[in-house]
Parts: C-alpha cells; structure tokens; sequence
C-alpha cells in the first residue's frame, strides 16, 4: 500500500498506519523509526530490514511486519544501523499525550545519516565527517563540503577530474549528492570512491543543481547581497555545489544550518598536490595493512592534546604548503617550544584541560548537548585565560603564536555564569536532573527544599502517629506502585482511625492512607515534576544563552588546534632528535643521515641506517637505485618524500641536516597491487598510475618510482622502464626531481647516457656464504638481486633454492650480452629536445647515433 492509497476513506488502515504512511512518504528511502510510547517501531519493509540488520524479532500486527527498538538504547542502535550504510528517518510524538485526546500528532522531526552525524559513538575525536555535493560546470568541477559536527564549510574547485579526486581522498567524505547526470558521466569516479572509502552516494534530480537556485539559497542563507566577499566570485560550479549542499541539508534532512555562518574556499595553488596513490603508499594518515592510523605519519606525528589539534594536524599533512613565508613562520613557531622545553610542558599542561569546542559548540547551538558538555565547555572555558597569558606573558618572537594568541577570546561572563549555575558533577542526560547548583534558580531550590525535607517530615509524622495510636510497630513508607502508606500488623488494623483509607492488604500486614499524607504524598510529587520541567526549561535557556558566543568560541577553537598542532611538531621533533630544515625556492633536495620517520620507530628494527641523498635540476635529477631485495630500497625512496612533505607541512624532520627545493606534486608508484573489482590487472594499475605521473608532473614536483614494468615480460618491462626514465630527464616542463628505484640493471647505462641520471645502490656484505644487507646508499650500481637468498630466507625448500641457483648460472652465461645493452637515443620526444643540441651530443659521445 502506498501513501496515497492509505488516504483514501475506503482503504480500512487505522488512523495509526495512516500517520505512519505518511511520515513514511517524507521519508523517502531513509528506514523510518516510528515512535509509539516507549519505543521506536518500524512496519512493513522497514521492519524487515530492520530485524535482519540488527537481529531483531520480526512481529505481526494485522497482518503487517512489524520491529521496533526500545527509545532508551535507541541511540546506540541507530549507530548500528549508519555503520552498516542505513539512513534514518525518526517520527516523534509532536504533541503531548496527556493534553490530546484520540491519536497523538506525529512527524519525521530529523534525520540521522553517515555525513550528518552530530552525536554519535561513530564520530572519531580527531576525525573530521564530511557530507560532500559534486558538480561540474563547463569543464571544471566544483566541490563543497561540510562538517556539521564543527561547522567547517568548504567550497573549492578543480581545473580537472584528477584534482578532484585527489581532493575527495584526502577529504574521505560520508556522504555525497550528485546530480544523475555527473553519476552517469563520471560513475568510474563514484564506483573507485565506493570501492575506495565507501561513502553513501546520493543521485539526486538534475535541476537541484542549477546554479541559480544556489546562489539564491546562499543569498539568502548568509543574508548578503553578494557572495563575493566569501571569495566567491566566479566560482559557478563551486557555488553551485554549495548552494545545493546546504539545500539539501536544510530540505531533505532538516537539519538547522543557522550556525553556518561562513564558508571557505581552498585553492589549489596554495597545497602541495598529493594524490590518492601517494597519500596510500607513503602511508601519511592510514596504513597499507589495516587501513588503521597505526604505522602511518600521523601517529608519529600526533602529540596533539585536543580534538581540534588532531584534526588539524591531519589537515596539515594532507596539504603540505607551498607557501615559503607560510613555512617559515610555521618552522618559527615550532622552533620556539622545541628550544623552549619548559614552556612546551606549560602550554602542555594548560592545553590538557581544553575539551573539544567545536563539536561542543555545535551540540549546544544544534540543542543537542547534554549537561556534561556544558560542562566540558565550562572546563575549557575556565582554562583559556592561562593560555592567553602565557602566549601574552612571553611575547614569542612568532607572529603565528601571537595571531593565535589574538584569536584567543576569554569569557568571563559566561564562566560566571556557569560557575552559578552547575553542579560539580553533572548528570549524563538531562532527565537524570540535578544539573542546577543551589542559589541558582529560587523555584528550583524551593522545589527541591519541599522535595528533600520530605525524609524529615515523614520521620516526624511517623513518630506522631505512633504516640497518638499507640502503635509502637506503624511505619510510614513508599512504594512505587502504591505512593506514600502507613503499615500495620493485620491486628492492629482496627486501631486506625476511621478517616484513614485501607491501601494494600499484605500478608501479616495492612497499608493506609490518611489526608494528611496524602497531601504531602501530592506536593512531593508534583515537585519532583515540576523540578524536572524546571530543570529542562533552565537548561535549554542556559543553551540559548550559550548560543550568543558561538562565534569567538569558535575563533578560539581555531586558534588553540593551530596552537596544539604546532606544540605537537614540536615535541615529536624534540623526542625524535629531527632537525629544522632549510626550504627555500631552489630545485634542490639535500638530505644529511636522513631517516625513515616510520621505519626507524619500528620495535621490530635495532638501529636505522641514515642516508644521504642529493637531488638537484642539473647532475642528480634522476637517481637511479638498484640493489639486492630487501636491503632498503624502498625504505630510502620514501623517506625522502616523506622528509619533502615534512618539510613543507612546516615540521622538523628526520635528518641531521635538510634543504628543500619546495616541491609542487608528490608522485609515487609504488607496490603491486590489482585492482579486481574495477577489472585491472596489476600491471594494468601499474601502467595507470605511470601515465598519470607522466601527464601532470612538472619541473618542480618530486617523483619516487619503486619499480616500473615487473608487471610484463623482462624485455617489455625494461623497455618501458627506460622510456619513463629517459621521458623524466628529457621531457622539458617534466623534468621532475626523481628516484626510480628498480632490478633492470640494463638502465643504469642511462647514468653514461643522459646528464641528470645518477646511479645509486645499496651496500651488501658477503661473507662465504652469507649476505649482509647493510642499508647504505652508496653510489653505483648492482646487476645482483640476491632474490634467491631472499627466497632462502623465506624458507622455499633446499632444492628449490638449489635448482634456482644452477638456472641461474646458466641464464647469466647465455644472457651475458645485457651488459652492454644500450637502446639507439631517442628519435623524437619534443620539437624542443631536437632543438637542444646539447642533449643530443650526449648521445653522439657516447658513440651512438
Ligand atoms: P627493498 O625495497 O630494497 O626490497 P625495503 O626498503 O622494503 O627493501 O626494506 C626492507 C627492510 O629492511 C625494511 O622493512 C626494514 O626493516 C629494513 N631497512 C630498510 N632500510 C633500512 C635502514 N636504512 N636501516 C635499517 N633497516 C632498514
């Protein structure tokens, strides 16, 4: 039956079901929880759905499924239900049962989905939760998206797809809307995002997209004439992402925007670009193993004490400045607390009393918060003035600290009046009441005087009747089901006073109730309700109240997250012995003893081998690595790209000494892995990501190649190899700083052949028959993999190993001739490099036409 069908006077349903067809159609495909007294129920597919998912037993009420689930765990159980991918639609009750007479009035009143959380056991502290809009617009992608659990509101937009995604990965959105026509033209996009991270995708119609519509809706929703001062100005797709963002959040969930009150533009030019594969390979946020934040950069680097500091400090890594000005300052602010161990440890300490203000802020603006974030909020506040003080007191000579400490907002009124009116230790819910400290409220404290001299009052009244009656063993009591008695033995029974009406006949005794207990029985009663509709009533006007300093705290917020991810970098650079690097504008990468910031913190490693590494624009602009399996080659690759990120994210890094050439774009090809579901090979994924480097890398961006063209036959994969290679040194405008670490001895030629190519290798000892992997880069060059040795390790059976070595041997003889490959040069590669003589006598030199 349908919503319409439900209507019709003939249809039957009962006024109950009618209801529920009804805030079942506002629903949409969102599974409705239905509210009935103490429970939230579910009908017809719904219940089915909802009994399978949560395992819960699946009734019939006339002939209609039927699940439901207590209102008290509801939370936990509507948790349970976005974890597995469900939106929810929830019906209440919107009128109260005792003053209506016949069916209560009910609605859908909101909606809990994966990108709208507000509060919720699923939000990870130091996480951001994202709800995404995409649109395009004339060839360029527009992007918004928001985290309504601290009103973050993003707008950006992308020259190109790749852009887009890169953004989308680092962002891991919950939730996206698209319009049907971008999820028909772009759906290896969503299908790569549902593979990837699995956000809830939703295809709405095409015309909410228009851009009109969203400008109109931001107009209106900022109040402004304009939407230039945002920096909007000629954003159309980005606005219209915006715009139809909001839109729908306001429209289909209902959720109150009023605290939006700003939105922000990222560009593009402002961030070293990371894309997906780098972001997954060099492990900065999640591991390659588990998905998990363990063995990645961002656990090496978080000493961060608040929420607003973890989540800040992932944002940091994922963008990386490009910015040498934003660098340095950051560097010098950092520096000051690593010199500065003392004031590290006092900011430390200060910093350990800030609870999370953003989401707190957003809970008690949404009327969602519970008297313990108030009470969170009351902490925080009661601690700013320390931190101001102390950024104020010792005048760093940073100017991020003391814009930070500008940004820093005390409020003493509010602290006042939170010290007035909370308890010290406050309830979990509302409901459970005494929220209120005495001489805060005066109906309250009367209320609750009537209510708390009741003990006394009983105890006296018990004594006087057992002097008047002469009954020694009355007693004056309470029980749930009955209210107030006084308690007799069966014999005593007719001693009591006529006026006194029987309660309870018990076994051995029976219970009365006179007038004047009665009366007492009523005003206790009703001061216990009335406290707690006082209680709720002072409790919401204490979060208005809050309200009004929405704004500065979240200023505040904003500054103490830059604060806490700066002490951060700096105690990881202290406990680490990492040193500032030196970023400046040249093409040059020089790494003294660098390390691998995530390998050297292994348990399982005794010591970690430093290195060196030089790369610049002219000798050494493509290091070319090959040694045995296992000695480090990769370990080396990576390290120096994650030292470039480091540097720029403005952190100390891993190495005794560091200069940085800033770098525009991070690539990284790296392992073998399929990608089935999207029906790749391994070596179609490998050949992928090759091509995207090649298109979008430039002479100021920093490729690590581990391994190119294993995926094929030796000689297609050296062929390949070669090219990429020779493509990076010759290609003018792709010249990118390089490590190309690979097994093909043949390409170690191109150190003879092209100028900028260098060849590296890693330093093994043999000793009879044992190899030692020493982990030193060293210059040079091997055509030994030792991958037998490795096998052997890896415990492949003796004759194996044995046969493998006899083939081996007779494979080098046959094929001694490698040795001296070298491939003509190239014909063509750019009108330019045909132009440019001096490359190509390099090739005449060294005798080849
Ligand atoms: P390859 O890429 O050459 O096969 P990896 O870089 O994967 O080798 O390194 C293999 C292992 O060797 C690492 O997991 C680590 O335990 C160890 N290792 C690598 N580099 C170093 C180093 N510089 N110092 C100490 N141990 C290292």
């Amino acid at each position: 039956m349908s919503f319409e069908d439900s209507k019709n006077p003939e249809s039957k349903i009962s006024p109950m079901m009618a209801q529920w067809y009804a805030c079942k159609e506002k629903a949409g495909d969102a599974l409705l929880l239905f509210r009935l007294g103490d429970f939230y129920e579910s009908f017809n597919e719904d219940a089915v759905l909802l009994s399978k998912t949560l395992d819960l037993t699946l009734t019939k009420r006339q002939e209609i499924p039927m699940a439901g689930i207590p209102s008290h765990a509801s939370e936990s159980y509507i948790d349970k239900l976005i974890a597995k991918g469900f939106r929810v639609a929830i019906a209440e009750q919107i009128e109260d049962p005792k003053e209506t007479k016949g069916i209560v009035k009910r609605e859908v009143v909101r909606f809990v989905s994966p990108g709208a959380l507000v509060h919720s056991s699923l939000l990870e502290e130091k996480n951001n939760n994202y709800f995404a809009a995409i649109t395009e617009f004339s060839s360029f992608f527009g992007l918004s998206f928001i985290d309504l659990t601290t009103s973050a509101f993003y707008i950006v937009e992308f020259d190109s797809i790749s852009n887009l995604r890169n953004e989308l990965w680092k962002i891991l959105p919950r939730e996206i809307i698209v319009s049907k026509k971008f999820a028909s033209h772009y759906s290896h996009l969503l299908h790569d995002m549902e593979h990837s991270f699995n956000p809830l995708i939703q295809r709405e119609e095409n015309w909410k997209f228009s851009f009109e519509n969203s400008v109109h809706f931001l107009l209106s929703h900022f109040k402004t004439a304009t939407l230039d001062g945002f920096g909007l100005k000629e954003m159309n797709p980005g606005i219209q992402a915006g715009g139809c963002l909001l839109k729908y959040l306001k429209e289909n969930l209902l959720l109150s925007l009023d605290h939006i009150q700003s939105v922000k533009t990222l560009s593009e030019n402002e961030f070293l670009s990371i894309d997906p594969a780098t972001l997954r390979n060099l492990e900065l946020t999640h591991s390659l193993k588990d998905k998990s934040q363990k063995n990645t950069l961002l656990h090496i680097l978080d000493e961060t004490l608040t929420p607003m500091g973890g989540r800040l400090l992932t944002d940091w890594i994922q963008r990386p400045l490009l910015s040498l000005k934003h660098i340095q300052e950051r560097q010098k602010a950092v520096e000051v607390f690593v010199n500065g161990p003392k004031f590290l440890e006092t900011l430390r300490y200060f910093l350990n009393f800030v609870k999370d203000l953003e989401r707190l802020m957003m809970r008690i603006s949404s009327a969602t918060a519970a008297p313990r974030d108030v009470g969170a909020l009351f902490q925080s506040l009661q601690s700013l003035p320390n931190i101001k003080n102390f950024l104020k007191e010792n005048a760093f000579p940073s100017a991020t600290l003391q814009k930070i400490e500008a940004n820093i907002h005390l409020f003493p009124e509010t602290v006042a009046l939170l010290s007035k009116a909370l308890n010290d230790s406050l309830p979990l819910r509302l409901s459970d009441g005494n929220i209120f400290r005495f001489g805060y409220n005066k109906e309250l404290d009367d209320l609750k005087t009537i209510r708390d001299n009741g003990d006394e009052w009983l105890v006296r009244y018990q004594a006087d009747l057992r002097e008047k009656l002469g009954i020694k063993t009355l007693k004056v009591g309470f029980n749930r089901m009955f209210g107030y008695y006084i308690e007799v033995s069966k014999g005593q029974a007719h001693q009591m006073p006529s006026s006194f009406q029987r309660r309870q006949t018990l076994v051995n005794g029976e219970r009365f109730i006179s007038d004047e207990l009665k009366s007492f029985e009523e005003k206790v009663l009703s001061a216990e309700e009335k406290i707690s509709s006082l209680e709720q009533g002072l409790f919401t006007g204490l979060l208005i109240e809050l309200c009004k300093i929405f704004k500065p705290v979240m200023q505040t917020a904003d500054a103490l997250g830059k604060l806490d991810a700066l002490q951060s970098l700096a105690l990881t650079a202290s406990n680490k012995g990492w040193r500032c690097p030196i970023v400046e504008d040249s093409f040059i990468i020089e790494i003294k003893a660098g390390r691998h910031p995530i390998i050297e913190a292994s348990e399982c490693l005794d010591r970690f081998i430093p290195n060196d590494t030089l790369l610049d624009d002219k000798d050494h602009r493509l290091i070319l690595l090959t040694g045995p399996n296992m000695a480090g080659k990769s370990t080396y690759i990576r390290q120096v790209a994650l030292i470039t990120i480091l540097a720029q994210m403005g952190s100390y890094v891993p190495a005794e000494h560091a200069r940085i050439g800033i770098v525009d774009k991070i690539f990284t090809r790296i392992g073998a892995h399929d990608d089935l579901a999207r029906g790749q090979s391994t070596f179609m994924v490998e050949m992928t990501e090759s091509a995207h480097i090649l298109h979008h890398a430039t002479d100021r961006s920093l490729v690590i190649l581990d391994e190119i063209g294993r995926g094929t036959s030796t000689y297609d994969g050296i062929s390949i190899a070669w090219s990429i290679a020779e493509y990076l040194l010759l290609h003018e405008g792709k010249r990118a700083r390089t490590l190309f670490a690979t097994h093909y001895f043949e390409l170690t030629k191109l150190e003879e052949l092209i100028p900028g190519a260098v060849n590296y290798t890693v330093a093994v000892h043999e000793e009879r028959d044992q190899i030692f992997f020493l982990h030193k880069i060293i210059k040079g060059s091997t055509d030994r993999s030792y991958g037998i040795h490795v096998g052997q390790l890896a415990g492949l059976p003796l004759e194996v190993i044995q046969r493998s070595k006899e083939i081996l041997v007779d494979l080098e003889s046959v094929n001694s001739r490698k040795i001296n490959f070298t491939p003509k040069a190239p014909k063509k590669i750019t009108r330019k490099m045909i132009e440019n003589k001096e490359q190509m006598n390099l090739f005449a030199e060294s005798g080849v036409s």
